[in-house]
């Protein structure tokens, strides 16, 4: 049993297409960049760690890491980064005992520095695609930085009422999350496996597949959709602003 909160560690705005495979060109959406805190009686584990406030707060680093970013860079304030948003809930980032990254974009590995006493699971195939430099959504230093990194393959469970499941596609080794919760129906935290509920609802792969195949990510989407029906698990899409408005609002 596991007790879940988001964390709003930053806001972005992009091009609709890197959320949907093939749609929304030209339109322009805003999305939250989140982590989200999981305790269990085992202990607490972050899944995500949002981005790196340094490459976000010194310019010359921001202009390093964020040039080609036809949006700009996400908007992130020191109340965002983990040390605050933990601090927020009467915790500190010492308090997480474990990391589990979705994936290694910028946009969740940027932390890790936060929590670099934590080990970091992430999944075997997605460290050494990250390594191979050819992802320009991954940062070099983040991938190959000095984190305790513990590299996975397959589902599996880190902690009692947590499961690991393999949702490859947005990226060569990306997992989603199945919780079963204190309260409520269980919940599988899709991570960028679906943006928005209209990847979900809709069947549409994310923007940004995995060597531009979104054939991947679609069997993907459509698995985590079996597991949902399987265990009466509800679908939490990870980058979707109006969704995660009405989560926080209860
Ligand atoms: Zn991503």
């Amino acid at each position: 049993m596991a007790r879940l909160t988001p964390l709003l560690t930053a806001l972005h705005r992009y091009d609709k297409s890197l959320s949907t495979w093939g749609r929304g060109k030209g339109t322009v959406i805003e999305a939250p960049v989140l982590a989200w805190l999981v305790e269990t009686r085992q202990g607490r584990l972050l899944y995500d760690v949002g981005c790196d406030w340094k490459k976000l707060e010194d310019a010359t680093l921001r202009e390093r890491h964020y040039a080609g970013f036809v949006f700009g860079p996400p908007r992130m304030t020191p109340e965002q980064r983990l040390p605050a948003l933990l601090g927020s809930l009467g915790l500190t980032p010492l308090d997480v005992d474990l990391v589990v990254l979705s994936h290694l974009h910028f946009d969740h590995a940027g932390g890790l520095g936060e929590v670099a006493h934590a080990e970091v699971h992430v999944q075997r195939a997605e460290r050494q695609a990250a390594l191979e430099g050819s992802d320009s959504a991954c940062f070099e230093d983040e991938v190959g930085g000095p984190y305790r990194w513990v590299e996975r393959e397959g589902g599996y469970s880190p902690m009692e009422g947590v499961t690991v499941i393999p949702s490859p596609g947005h990226t060569a080794g990306h997992v989603s999350l199945l919780l079963e919760r204190e309260v409520g129906a269980p919940v599988v935290l899709c991570g960028d496996a679906a943006d928005l509920e209209e990847n979900l609802v809709d069947e549409v792969a994310p923007g940004l597949c995995w060597r531009d195949d979104p054939s991947l990510a679609l069997e993907s989407l459509r698995g985590l959709k079996r597991v949902a029906r399987d265990t009466g698990a509800e679908l939490w899409p990870n980058h979707d602003l109006a969704f995660y408005r009405r989560l926080i609002s209860g």
